[in-house]
């Protein structure tokens, strides 16, 4: 699993933080302090459950298998 967040679109509303501090910091600003990470086996549910809390959308979950990613979220509009 791969989380990638487009920082430049984040409000600063600390909503994935509150989910999961540990996973997503925030700059001194209260911004989005990274802009993406591979969380372990024992991180992944607590990661998507931070992405899920982002009401901007803006963090994206993937999961790779056999080489082909699957977008776990947000879910994709058919
Ligand atoms: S929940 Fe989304 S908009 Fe809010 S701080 Fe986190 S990444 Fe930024």
């Amino acid at each position: 699993m791969k989380v990638r967040i487009q920082k430049a679109q984040c409000v600063g509303n600390a909503r994935c933080q509150a989910v999961a501090p540990d996973l997503y910091p925030l700059d001194d600003e209260g911004y989005i302090d990274t802009d993406g990470f591979a969380p372990s086996a024992a991180q992944q549910k607590h990661a998507l459950n931070g992405a899920k809390a982002c009401p901007e959308r803006i963090i994206f979950v993937v999961e790779n298998e056999s080489g082909e990613e699957r977008q776990l979220w947000p879910p994709i509009r058919a």
